[in-house]
Formats: C-alpha cells, structure tokens, sequence
C-alpha cells in the first residue's frame, strides 16, 4: 500500500509495487520498466543519444535530463562515460527533479543493478536534502559532475547557464504528466541545445514530436523496447562544432580562497594553468587560524538567499570530499541579539532553499547544522594539491591568454581597480592559547553575533573588528581591546579570561562592495576578475569560481542564472 503522505509537498509519494518496482502515488505512473529498466535505459537513452560515439573527441561533453528520479539513467551514463571517455576529457551533467525521493528509496531502487553499484554509490554518497535550488554531486574519479537542479523543469530549464549535447527526456508519460512536455518546455530545451544536439525519448506522442520540431529538432521514430513499438530520437538543428584545437594558456593571480578556488575547479574541468602569489598560499584575509563557512541570513527569500543556499551547499560538499581534515567543527550557532533577530532567523529558516533540518531554533538563536569551521590553510592545500604557487608569473603576462585576478586586497595595486567601485574593510582577529584555567573547546560552540568565536584544539579564535576604509594590516593594540568587547557581548566569561590570556593578533583587508555582494566576471579580452567576497568568502568563493570558468570557457555552471545576475561584475564598474 502507498504511503498517506502530504500531497502539498513535494513529496513524490513513492511506493514499491508487490513486484518490487518504484512507483509514484502522486503521477500514477512508474519510474522505469518493470521488466528490465537498466536494457531500457541503454536501448532508449545511451543508444538513443548515439553515446559513446557521440562524445568521441570531445573534451567537454554536456547531459541534461528532465527526470532524475532514482538516478539510474545517470548511473548508467556515468558507467559508459567512465568505460569510453577520452583522456582529460569531462562531463557534465544537468538533471531536473521537482519531487525528490529519499536516498533509502533510491537506494532500494538502484540495488536492483549490482553491476552499477560504483556509481549508484557514488550517486547515494551525496544524494542531496530535500530543498530548492542546484545541488551539485562531484565524480573526479570519472572526470564528471552532476549538477541537480531541485526545481520544477520550467525554473529549473529557465535558471540553467548551460547547453547540452545530448538530451534525455525521461518525465513521466506525456498522458499522466502533460507538464513536464508542454511545448514552452519543449522551446527551452531548443534554446538550451548546442548545434547538432541529440534528444532521445521513449515516447512517439504526436504532440511531443510536432513540440520538438517547433523547437529546432528533427525527429524520428526508432523500434522501441521491450514491450513499446516505437521511441523516439531526434537531432536539433545546425551542425556540431569540434572543440578547440589550441589548449589556452591561464594564469590565476591569488592564492586566497579565490584563486584556489578558481585553480581547483580549472583543474577538476581539465585546464592547465598557473597560480601565482608572492605571499604563498592564503597571506591575506583567508589565511587566519580558522574561519566559518556560514551563508549569510537574508530572510527576503528571494534570488540572495538562493544564492547563499547553493553557495553553501557547494563549498561545504566540497570540503567534505576534499578536505575533512580541514573541518574545525560541524554546526555553528547564529546568536540572536534581539527578539527581531529571532522573528528573521525564522523566516529565514523556513525558506525553500534550505533543508527543513539545515537551521533550527537554538536557546541563543539559530543553529545552522550544515555550516563548518576550518582551517583554510588545510582548505587552500587540498584545493591546490600538489601544484606549485609562483611568486611571479613564470611567463611575461602577455604569453597568457586568460588571466584570472584573485588577489583580495591586493586588486588595488592593478590598475583596472580604479574602475571598480570596491572597498576595503580592514580586520584583526586574535588567537588565545589555551592556559589551564580557559574552558576546553568542547564547551562552547563555534558562533557568530556581528563578532565571533571559535573553539580551536589549542585556544580559541575570536574577532573581528571592521573598520571601514582601512587599508592598514598591521596588528593594533586598540583593536584586540574591541575584540575582547565584542567577545564579552556573547561570552563574558571566556572574554574577562582573555584578558590575561596570552593573545596572538592577525590583521587583514577584506574587499566588499556598495550592495555587500560578491563580483565576478570578464573586464577585458582575457582578463576575468573575482572579488568582493568579503567576510564569507570560504562560503562564496568555490561555486562563484565554478561559475567565472564556466562563463569564461562557455560550458555549463553549476550557479543559477539568477544568481550569475546578482553578482555580475558590470554592476560595481565606475
Ligand atoms: N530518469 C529517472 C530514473 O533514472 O530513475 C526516472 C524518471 S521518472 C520516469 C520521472 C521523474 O520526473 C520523476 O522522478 C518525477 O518526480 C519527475 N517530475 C515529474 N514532473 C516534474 C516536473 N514538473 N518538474 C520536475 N520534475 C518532474
């Protein structure tokens, strides 16, 4: 019997049948043939798209789906890419699902296969909380990404920065589910489609055929599986284009959160480059002791709060694979300071694009159980292993053909700053070593309040002050006095100990801007800047490189369209 669940969610009432095949309650329809699905989604999907031979010499190779449902025709897909990719080659996969089912169910679906269960671990390994936004699964092991986009396909197709070489159109039947073939969906998938694009189905429905054609296909019909006459194939007008030829020469100037960031995603995507910093890795603003990976609470529910969601989601998933050695704490406490704060960190809290158990009401304010506290020097390590950091560029800067700046503070000694309206917050923050008598850090947990405080194995980190165009990273005396203040406001006890304590200072300048939100994108041929991450760049920073890659070399982003909007360079030109 099916579950009584609640239709107003996005619940997608799963049951499995006496057979043992998943169904959905919601669309009375099931997820894949219950006579073989995994021959199904080779005969109508991998072979309906012509894969392998369609990415044959392709360094770059685009997916997308419109149903992810238990994953499987991903998995299958991962299994053939992992079999018959060429070398340094990626891909990229976009898939859509509106009504999420738990990973126990996908589970129990996709145990059905044991001969893919590499990749459906993979796959369960990071199966993402019921939310709304882009959530992105990593497969560096097989050169691929997952980018899965918990939206309704209209949101979903409208919010991607992507196109696709290839199309696998797996909603529910066109009879049970009219929505997910409408022909403005069947528009933006043509508008979404590289030259030379293929597109399989299973179904031959008229209207979806005459919908494709509107939108730029040719489509045929092609002996179905199993027990279906027919399926359905097409190719979207214009002929596919070669990569290529020529390997473009990079250099990324930072080695900060940003431009490692930056490093690591043109590594993960097969780009060869060069990071440069004449203070190493993290010698300004992202190299204190530890720093929060926190999103920032912005209640208005709109593309803002979208944008910290995924940004979030993205850095912490990548922190967790990358670099769990790096991972200080998991969980860090907002502390309301007025009732108000606690009216906004409710409606905060209740947003979409947040798992229902990602923040919840805590005696002092919200909890936020997926936010970290790290050690970015571990972070920038394991986001640039291996790869040496040049304290010039090892060519003259003309030799490059993409130079991506990533040097947080250090923007203002190049030229090109003084067309962008950024500006400079100073910061000192202080270490405490802990003596016998200061509360092992199990005591208290990592928090922020306008200052903050973090427990570390050896003391605690505490600060920091902001001081608005001020350029100065010296460490000052009169600041370590307004850090012990701040520290009072949260925890006096800790801050009447630090006043003895033996107190180590570091000072740094982030860069923000007039609307406090980040900016990334291209200021001339070649040169592509990323800046104004200000106080959350360890939450910021990875999927806004991502994305800077992904614009720059036009292959698909893992950041939202709204999002890419939001952040747009253009917006702080002078
Ligand atoms: N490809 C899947 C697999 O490998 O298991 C099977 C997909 S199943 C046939 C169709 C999927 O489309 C379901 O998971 C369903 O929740 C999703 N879906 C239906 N309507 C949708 C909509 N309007 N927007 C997004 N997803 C939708």
């Amino acid at each position: 019997m099916p579950d009584a669940r609640d239709p107003e969610t996005h619940d997608p009432q799963l049951y499995f049948a006496e057979d043992g095949n998943p169904r959905s309650e919601r669309f009375g329809d099931i997820y894949y043939s219950l006579q073989d699905g995994l021959s199904e989604t080779r005969a109508v999907f991998l072979n309906g798209c012509h894969m392998p031979d369609i990415w044959a010499d392709k360094r770059q190779f685009t997916v997308a789906e419109l149903g992810f449902g238990t994953g499987l025709n991903i998995a299958a897909l991962l299994q053939m890419w992992a079999d018959n990719r060429s070398e340094n080659s990626y891909l990229h996969i976009f898939s859509i699902e509106a009504f999420l089912m738990s990973r126990e169910d996908a589970a129990r679906a996709l145990n059905s296969w044991p001969e893919l269960a590499p990749f459906s671990e993979a796959i369960l390994n990071q199966w993402p909380k019921s939310r709304q936004g882009f959530h992105v699964m990593d497969f560096p092991q097989w050169g691929a990404r997952l980018t899965l986009a918990l939206n309704d396909v209209r949101a979903a197709l409208t919010q991607w920065n992507g196109k696709a070489d290839a199309w696998f159109l797996d909603g529910f039947s066109p009879a049970l589910n009219p929505d997910m073939w409408a022909e403005d969906v069947l528009t933006l998938i043509g508008q979404h489609s590289r030259a030379g694009a293929r597109l399989a189905t299973f179904t031959v429905a008229g209207a979806v055929r005459r919908g494709l054609i509107n939108a730029g296909f040719e489509v045929s019909k092609q002996p179905g599986f199993g027990k279906k006459r027919e399926r359905l194939e097409a190719v979207f007008a214009g002929e596919a284009l070669p990569d290529p030829a020529q390997t473009p020469r990079i250099l990324v100037m930072g080695a900060g959160i940003a431009g490692c960031s930056l490093s690591h995603a043109l590594t993960q995507l097969g780009f060869d480059h060069d990071l440069c910093d004449p203070g190493g890795l993290g010698a300004q603003a992202s190299g204190n002791r530890a720093a929060l990976v926190t999103p920032r609470l912005d209640a208005g529910g709109g593309a803002v709060a979208q944008l910290y969601a995924d940004a979030h989601a993205y850095a912490t998933g990548l922190y967790r694979r990358l670099s769990p050695q790096a991972i200080l704490h998991e969980g860090v406490l907002q502390r309301a300071q007025t009732e108000r704060d606690r009216a906004r960190f409710e409606k905060v809290a209740t947003q979409p694009c947040f798992a229902s158990d990602a923040l919840h009401p805590h005696d002092d304010g919200l909890f936020m159980a997926e936010a970290l506290a790290v050690e970015p020097l571990a972070v920038l390590n394991a986001l640039t292993a291996g790869r040496t950091i040049h304290a010039v560029p090892p060519r003259d800067m003309a030799d490059y053909d993409h130079v991506f700046w990533a040097a947080g503070a250090g923007v203002w000694d190049q030229a090109f700053a003084s067309h962008l309206d950024l500006r400079p917050v100073r910061g000192q923050v202080e270490v405490a070593a802990t003596p016998a008598d200061i509360p092992p850090q199990a005591q208290f947990l990592p928090q922020a309040w306008g200052g903050y405080a973090i427990p570390l194995p050896e003391g605690v980190l505490f600060g920091a002050t902001h001081d608005r165009e001020d350029r100065g990273a010296d460490v000052r005396d009169a600041d370590r006095m307004k850090n012990i203040d701040t520290l009072s406001k949260a925890l006096p006890e800790l801050a009447a100990q630090m006043e003895a304590a033996q107190l180590t200072s570091r000072a740094s300048v982030r860069v923000t801007t007039r609307d406090h939100l980040p900016a990334a994108g291209t200021l001339s041929p070649g040169g592509h800047v990323l800046t104004g991450l200000g106080g959350r760049a360890f939450c910021l920073a990875p999927i806004l490189a991502h994305d800077l890659v992904a614009q720059v070399f036009d292959l698909p982003s893992p950041l939202m369209a709204s999002a890419r909007q939001l952040v747009q360079i253009e917006r702080v030109l002078t």
